[in-house]
């Protein structure tokens, strides 16, 4: 700023030069008014300038050297006194108000210096959140394509659709000249091409999986570049004049399918992961973006998951066949046995009428033969032939009773009867064979078991019956000894059948019988002797005429009766004890004699119904040729 000094009159002064002064200074009083005036203007716009008291310090300051500028106009020509004292006070103020206003600025000038660093830090900012913008941007844009990709991907659980459709999509969305992909072979030593974008699949596109750059492949979960020279690479036909395009490879992990068996794509089977390989057009000047790349590894992923979910539906589809097959199956053999049970049911009315009757005759005749006059030849004929009838009859009636026990039509025939002449009765039909074999038989009744008992007679003679047949059968020498007594349902509990769970109730009691024998005794492995046609695997009690159905109808009696049976021996050779526990009932024993219970019992029991009670104990010479029908043959 020019020194608001006003000429001296005594200078020497040339008219132009104080003209162009004259002219100088009118203008520069009129531009120091108009910058206050301008500065006033736009600090009553701008609210927030924190500076005013100094605008209007610096605003007094230039006032006042427009003033000095103007008055001195009035200095150029002779001047009276008092424009020489107006000239000396604006000066005096003047100076004042500039050097106020220069010592202020020594304060603010730093307060302004770093409002400007603080704006160019904000600048900074400004760009570094314009950039992060842009990454958002970028991010939400592959967000955007990995969720079409996503979707394009899942809408399809077929496998090659998916690898297919994945391919498309990263090859149109990347601008890729080609998408391959290399599956691990069966052997899971090598991988090949499997699928392609553009180009044919050369014939026996394979590459060792050990490979340095499989090797890295597959080391990382990240996208990678891989030269384009490289093996994996090799998916098209190579063109001399290209500029080498950027290729970058990445790992699909196969999951989950070693856990299922992949038939129709054997190459599946193996654990481990699929290559990917992508490459950009290789005449443009096109790189690999950091977000392309990121965009590929979750697209890996993606098909990952998409492969595995593809795996199992085929899985559930194929297990789902399978139960479909096995349906029909089952519906066929459920038919067959339909038409089994018929044939069946069948044969047993035929058995039950046709073959009976005839055999009813046979016995009762031969009974009767016997009764005449018969040379002794003639006599162990007919004997014979009735004891090869019994024992067809008993056949015919285990077989019989077993079926209806199976199909469940067998009851229980409820009734009083006295249990210790059923005890004895048996012994009795027992006893000739134990005779004649020179065992010796006892039978022992505990004093606490009830003479009358309410439960199903013929069925428990015929377990005992069965049992103590076979004792007599196995035992060659020695004893056969029968005990009955009354148990108590705490001391039945067995381990061994957890099924047989005992109760103790008034009005009823537990039966149990165990009948000794001296005999060949059984081994450990016979563990099945109580299903149907069980005969013993070891030893000497095996092929001695039986039908292996004796146990299993036993069995299926003392289930009937709530009860249980068991066989125990300490090995060959060491003899037997069958034992079986049932549930019996109290009887008042006033509604029927003994007598009146026997024969009512037996009224069911077909072939030996024919025969008085005393007929049983007419055998002399061992030789059961009345026997009921529960006789077996011993
Ligand atoms: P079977 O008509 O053959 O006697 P069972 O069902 O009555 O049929 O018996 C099945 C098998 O159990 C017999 O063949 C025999 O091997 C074995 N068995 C049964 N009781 C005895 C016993 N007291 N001593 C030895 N083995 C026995």
């Amino acid at each position: 700023m020019e020194a608001c000094g006003c000429i001296e009159p005594q200078w020497p002064h040339d008219e132009l030069l104080v003209k162009y002064q004259y002219l100088s200074d009118f203008f520069i009083a009129l531009a120091y008014f108009s910058i206050p005036l301008e500065l006033v203007y736009f600090v009553k716009k701008s609210a927030f300038f924190p500076y005013r008291w100094v605008l209007m310090q610096f605003g007094a300051f230039i006032v006042l050297c427009g003033a000095t500028h103007l008055i001195n106009l009035w200095t150029y020509n002779v001047h009276s006194r008092t424009v020489a004292l107006v000239m000396a006070i604006a000066k005096i103020s003047t100076a004042i108000v500039s050097c106020a206003t220069a010592l202020m600025l020594v304060h603010i000038i730093p307060d302004l210096l770093s409002v400007k660093t603080r704006e160019l830090f904000l600048k900074n900012k400004a760009e570094e959140l314009d950039r992060e913008m842009g990454l958002i941007r970028t991010q939400e844009e592959t967000g955007r394509h990995v969720r079409m990709l996503t979707h394009e991907i899942r809408s399809t659980l077929d496998r090659h659709t998916i690898l297919k459709t994945t391919l498309v999509e990263l090859g149109r969305t990347l601008g890729l000249e080609e998408c391959a992909l290399w599956m691990p072979t069966r052997t899971g030593l090598n991988l090949q091409l499997s699928h392609t974008l553009r180009h044919q699949i050369p014939v026996g596109s394979t590459v060792s999986i050990q490979l340095p750059v499989v090797n890295q492949v597959f080391s990382s979960n990240r996208a990678m570049r891989i030269p384009h020279s490289c093996p994996l690479a090799r998916i098209r036909p190579l063109s001399g004049r290209y500029v080498p395009p950027e290729v970058v490879a990445v790992r699909v992990p196969l999951l989950h399918l070693s856990n299922f068996q992949v038939h129709d794509w054997p190459e599946l089977s193996a654990k481990g992961y699929a290559v990917m390989v992508l490459m950009l057009p290789s005449d443009s000047a096109r790189k690999w973006h950091v977000h392309e790349l990121e965009l590929v590894e979750v697209v890996a992923d993606q098909v990952a998951v998409a492969l595995s979910h593809a795996s199992i539906l085929e899985e559930s589809m194929r297990a789902q066949d399978l139960l479909m097959e096995q349906n029909v199956a089952l519906d066929l053999a459920r038919r067959e046995a339909e038409m089994a049970i018929c044939a069946r049911n069948d044969f047993l009315a035929v058995m039950n009428h046709e073959m009976r009757t005839p055999m009813h005759a046979i016995i009762v005749l031969s009974s009767l033969l016997l009764e005449t006059e018969l040379s002794p030849e003639q006599r162990v004929m007919v004997e014979t032939v009735l004891k090869s009838s019994n024992l067809l009859a008993t056949l015919i009636n285990d077989v019989l009773d077993l079926s209806r026990l199976e199909d469940g039509s067998l009851e229980l025939d409820i009734g009083n009867f006295n249990l210790h002449s059923s005890f004895r009765e048996v012994i009795n039909l027992v006893k000739p064979v134990a005779a004649v074999k020179k065992l010796s038989m006892s039978l022992i009744l505990a004093p606490e078991l009830p003479v009358f008992t309410v439960g199903d007679e013929k069925r428990l003679m015929q377990i005992i019956l069965n049992v103590a047949g076979n004792a007599v059968k196995f035992t060659k020498e020695g004893y056969v000894s029968v005990t009955a007594t009354v148990a108590k349902p705490e001391s039945l509990r067995d381990p061994r059948a957890p099924e047989f769970y005992p109760v103790s109730s008034d009005g009823h009691f537990y039966l149990r019988v165990q009948v000794k024998d001296s005999g060949c005794g059984i081994s450990p492995q016979d563990t099945h002797l109580f299903t149907k046609f069980a005969q013993s695997r070891t030893g000497t009690n095996r092929n001695q005429g039986g039908t292996g159905l004796g146990l299993a109808i036993c069995k299926r009696f003392v289930n009937l009766m709530e009860g249980h049976i068991w066989l125990e021996s300490e090995g060959p050779g060491k003899g037997c004890t069958a034992t079986f526990v049932v549930k019996l009932g109290f009887s008042d024993g006033s509604n029927q004699s003994m007598q009146q219970v026997v024969p009512m019992a037996r009224t069911n029991y077909g072939v030996a119904d024919l025969y008085e009670p005393k007929a049983l104990s007419k055998d002399e010479k061992g030789v059961i040729y009345s026997q009921p029908r529960y006789q077996r043959s011993v």
